[in-house]
């Protein structure tokens, strides 16, 4: 029999078996075309239980006839397909996420992304309802329903597939996998949380997004965008939000959480997305001369720093008016913005969604295919990317089918020696969450799309041999070693291995490079340190980084800095292998009786680091990123000797002048860098002062309030009398 289902506009034929035609039957159908052709719009629990049938009757006075059973449809019958009014149901009561600006102690990440939550505080929201934790972007992303996640949470362990083929139970399996709508349109989506209400509702319910409030000083009347009247004083008069968002101290609790901050960001700016203000930093390529920034809308804020230079006056003035707490000190990361200029040479682009054999979390990304590698962008326009993917380190790639009972699904698997990645375009999407495979009357499209992303890869890899059968894959070069060991006999030796064995339990440490393992020479047994680097996680500008370290280390010989071994090399992973040491300076000093250290030590180790640098700064180099995370013990003494490591940002001086491009928290960096000028060996003197700020009294020199970047700029550092009252002038 064949007939027609009228979906809204839409209009389907359909042929089936007429023994095989029941009113069940005909409900699995419409869903199955429902979800094909409105994937955006609504899949949701029991929808078979949620939707009418009539059969049109054209010549009746009841047009619309309900259909009880399918005994009377006949061939080129028109079924209207409705949704019920308890459409829905349970799912399309409201309970919106009450989100607020969260300061986190200990790096948190994104449920939504994945990725960290950047900075020292405001780092990012948190819901009161179900906890859970996202960027500012990606608050907006997420649908309004906080009960959704906490049913996502319990459902993730029962999330198996229940699908019984035999007796149609759409309801069972769909409920019993995690539902996997997406309300938004493909160009928003990244694939991951979905709620069961309707787009329109959806958008009516957009998510409260708190504004993020910091201390702010105007050069200009300005009103309270709250209670309308004036914000008096000479500076710090009221708070501002990144959106410009101006009021009072007092009135701030009572502003609407409406902060449209990230409607009006472009999508290229994902990567500084941390609710607080503290990056805003240099985007441009990190050894790119400096270029004379382009001209600055006049606003407030570029005004502030002035301002708080010419009202201050004396330095204390400034200081004892801010009675905010400092940040307590604790381990910073830095994470490196990447971006990259697109190459003009462009095979293939297009929405791809993928996971790994590491990581199950559907991504997806704006794949670029060139003639070197295919790097995973952030977004069509943006030069933000979220991996690079060097052709020179794919083993292989693979077309995968599978076979559904309709009609088969293609994905395909790009093989590096350390990860697989298993690739396929919207239209596999629903294949590669969580719903049931063997659905039988899902219609899912053959995707020529995915199909000739394969083929154009492969032909990438193979630029001079067009000729092979692109389904076979290509076997490529599997392991490199470089080794500069200055021992002969460990420079025979083609993998770690055969010299070291690592400890994969022992981890000593961990930055954003990499983590460092415990190890030992296989033959002469002393110890040693390895700090593995998965290349995978980097672009190649920071690999060469690391090679960077390699030389500069490799140069340097004295008792303050830490001593390098080896390195080896293999497509995925690189291996520093280094003297071992016993932990650094912010264990020791976060884990000793007070949370700082007294007096005595501060000066024993600061004048170790000063000794230290003499020597690098003698020979030209500057380390850029000194922090007690980088500076080593020799031991657990009160009193031990300490060696600087990680020199990843070291740079010769004598080179013209260069800059950092970094997001996150700038803690330890110096105005300079801030203000993306030329610096030189000062910057490490500034990290020094620091040091003993923080060595000393166990916070950070800034306050949870103003911006850091400005409170760095402004270089007026509170000293509250707790514990500075205790500390000698000198
Ligand atoms: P990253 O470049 O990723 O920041 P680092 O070289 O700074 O890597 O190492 C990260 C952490 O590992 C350090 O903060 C320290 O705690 C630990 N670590 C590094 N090198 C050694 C070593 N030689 N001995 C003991 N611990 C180390
Ligand atoms: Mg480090």
């Amino acid at each position: 029999i064949q007939f027609y289902f009228q979906i809204g506009f839409h209009r389907e034929q359909v042929v089936v078996k007429r023994s095989e035609l029941s009113l069940v039957a005909l409900k699995e159908l419409a869903v199955a075309v429902l979800e094909k052709q409105f994937p955006q719009a609504q899949i949701c629990l029991r929808l078979a239980q949620q939707i009418h049938l009539f059969q049109h009757q054209p010549n009746h006075d009841n047009i619309l006839k309900v259909m009880k059973s399918s005994d009377e449809m006949k061939d080129g019958a028109l079924i209207e397909v409705v949704l019920s009014a308890e459409f829905g149901g349970d799912n399309m009561k409201i309970r919106p996420h009450t989100l607020s600006v969260h300061s986190y102690r200990s790096p948190a990440f994104c449920d939504y992304c994945g990725e960290m939550l950047w900075g020292i505080v405001r780092q990012g929201l948190r819901c009161d309802g179900c906890g859970q934790n996202y960027h500012k972007r990606c608050a907006y992303k997420i649908p309004n329903d906080c009960t959704l996640v906490r049913k996502r949470k319990a459902s993730v362990s029962a999330s198996v597939n229940t699908w019984n083929g035999s007796t149609l139970s759409l309801q069972d399996s769909v409920s019993s996998s995690v539902s996997v709508v997406s309300l938004y349109p493909s160009t928003q989506r990244s694939g991951r949380t979905y709620s069961c209400r309707p787009l329109w509702m959806e958008r009516s319910l957009a998510i409260r997004v708190p504004h993020a409030f910091q201390v702010h000083s105007y050069t200009r009347p300005t009103v309270c965008m709250q209670c309308k009247k004036l914000l008096r004083g000479f500076f710090k008069q009221g708070v501002q939000c990144k959106c410009k968002f101006n009021c009072h101290k007092r009135c701030k609790n009572d502003v609407p959480a409406n902060c449209p901050e990230e409607e009006t960001k472009s999508s290229e700016t994902d990567a500084d997305d941390i609710v607080d203000s503290d990056d805003g930093m240099d985007t441009s390529d990190p050894f790119d001369p400096p270029t004379p920034s382009a001209p600055v809308e006049e606003d407030e804020s570029t005004e502030n720093s002035m301002a708080a230079h010419s009202y201050c006056g004396p330095a204390s003035l400034y200081i004892s008016s801010s009675d905010a707490p400092n940040i307590p000190l604790m381990r910073v990361v830095q994470s490196i913005k990447q971006t990259k200029k697109r190459s003009s040479t462009v095979l293939k682009e297009g929405w791809l969604i993928h996971f790994t054999n590491k990581d199950s979390v559907r991504r997806r990304h704006y794949w670029r295919l060139d003639s070197k590698s295919i790097t995973l962008y952030r977004s069509e326009t943006g030069a933000n990317y979220f991996k690079e993917i060097e052709l020179s380190d794919i083993l292989s790639i693979l077309m995968v089918t599978r076979l559904l009972p309709g009609e088969p699904l293609h994905f395909f698997k790009i093989l590096t020696s350390g990860l697989e990645l298993l690739v396929s375009d919207d239209s596999g999407e629903i294949v590669l969450t969580d719903v049931p495979l063997n659905h039988t009357n899902m219609n899912i499209h053959r995707s020529e799309n995915v199909v000739d992303w394969h083929t154009q890869v492969y032909q990438a890899l193979t630029p001079v041999d067009r000729k092979q059968d692109s389904t076979s894959g290509v076997k490529r070069k599997v392991s490199v070693m470089i080794s500069l060991t200055k021992d002969p006999e460990d420079s025979k030796a083609t993998d770690i291995s055969q010299i070291y064995q690592v400890f994969p339990d022992e981890v000593l440490g961990s930055g954003q490079f990499g983590t460092v393992y415990g190890g030992k020479h296989r033959k002469r047994g002393f110890d040693v340190a390895i700090k593995v680097v998965d290349k995978l996680r980097f672009q190649h500008k920071e690999e060469s980084q690391l090679r960077h370290e390699v030389q500069i280390l490799e140069w340097l010989d004295h008792p303050g800095i830490v001593k390098l071994f080896n390195m080896f090399e293999t497509p995925e992973q690189v291996f520093v292998v280094m003297e071992k040491l016993r932990g650094d300076m912010l264990e020791m000093i976060l884990s000793s009786e007070k949370g700082r250290l007294p007096e005595r030590i501060t000066k024993f180790l600061i004048s170790q680091i000063l000794i230290a640098l003499r020597y690098l700064h003698k020979q030209n180099i500057v380390h850029c990123d000194l922090k007690p995370e980088n500076v080593l013990l020799s031991s657990d003494d009160a009193f031990p000797q300490l060696k600087l490591c990680d020199f990843g940002f070291a740079r010769i001086i004598g080179q013209k002048s260069f800059r950092r491009s970094v997001v996150g928290t700038p803690a330890y960096l110096a105005p300079e860098v801030l203000r993306k000028e030329c610096y030189n060996r000062s910057l490490d003197m500034w990290s020094v002062g620091v040091i003993i700020y923080v060595s000393l009294s166990g916070t950070f020199p800034f306050n949870e309030d103003e911006d850091i970047n400005q409170q760095i700029q402004n270089a007026a550092f509170m000293y509250p009398a707790h514990p500075w009252s205790g500390i000698s002038h000198d």
